[in-house]
């Protein structure tokens, strides 16, 4: 049992995405077939993670494409980091398979070759709007420096982002109306977007704009010129729950960045 155990948590999925986030196709080979998703030895698919939503995409082999339809990372050991709560080093990466495609599983099998591909125009919608919830983050902790300590949550769509914060007053219209100025005021500076590994550490991340460091592993622009004008509103949850919410109705997409792997 143990022994197993150990196996799994040994075992870890070379991600891609962090050698060259622009990459959306690689040539690889099955690692493992689980019961309704496929382990390869390499992925260009992010998983969920950080709030951040999982690419979709496809695996050819030579039995039949399947579609993948959320991707997530398992096991790996904690970063022993300062600030680097809850993340994790090294894992596996399992592609979860549309339910409709299920049936080719049971004939995949261990080393067979595998070409994986993500919906590109998903990976930079997500990116975006990723990049974009930073500028929120950033801007709401300007004005509450006490957010930073009190952020519950975090969800990273293709079309929105948003954050949810323990709070001893509810934001005023005055304060979310600051917030969204002040993101917006980061965002025309259009300076440089920073995201690097820590100390060598793939996993470990540090966003950086104009001084402001978040330690996040997500998918980034390199400036923040495509996200255009930001929208802010806020959702009370509940009782000392708030939600603030950025919308990019100016956003726009550029998919000549990205480009296949070639065999
Ligand atoms: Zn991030």
């Amino acid at each position: 049992m143990n022994t197993l155990l150990n196996n799994e948590v040994l075992r870890s999925t070379e991600k891609l995405y962090y050698q060259d986030q622009y990459l959306t196709s690689t040539t690889t080979q099955i690692t493992r077939v689980h019961a309704d998703a496929l382990e390869l030895d390499s992925t260009v698919a992010y998983p969920e993670g950080g709030g951040q939503e999982a690419d979709h995409g496809t695996i050819e082999l030579p039995i039949g494409t399947l579609r993948f339809i959320w991707a997530k990372k398992l096991y790996g050991t904690p970063i022993r980091l300062e600030g680097f709560k809850g993340g994790k080093l090294g894992g596996i990466i399992l592609h979860m398979i549309h339910p409709d495609d299920l049936h080719l599983l049971e004939q995949v099998t261990v080393h067979m070759p595998a070409r994986v591909s993500i919906d590109a125009l998903r990976r930079d919608r997500l990116t975006l709007s990723h990049s974009a919830s930073h500028f929120l983050y950033a801007a709401a902790v300007q004005l509450r420096q006490e957010l930073e300590q009190w952020t519950i949550g975090c969800h990273i769509k293709e079309d929105g982002a948003r954050f949810d914060f323990l709070v001893e007053e509810s934001f005023s219209a005055e304060e979310v109306r600051e917030i969204e100025r002040l993101a917006n005021e980061l965002i025309a500076h259009d300076d440089v977007i920073g995201n690097t590994a820590v100390q060598g550490l793939e996993d470990a991340r540090l966003w950086s704009y104009r001084g402001i460091e978040i330690p996040c592993g997500g998918t980034h622009l390199q400036s923040p010129q495509r996200i255009g004008r930001l929208s802010v509103r806020r959702k009370r949850l509940g009782k000392s729950k708030e939600r603030l919410i950025c919308e990019f109705p100016e956003a726009s997409t550029d998919l000549s960045i990205y480009r296949e792997q070639h065999a």
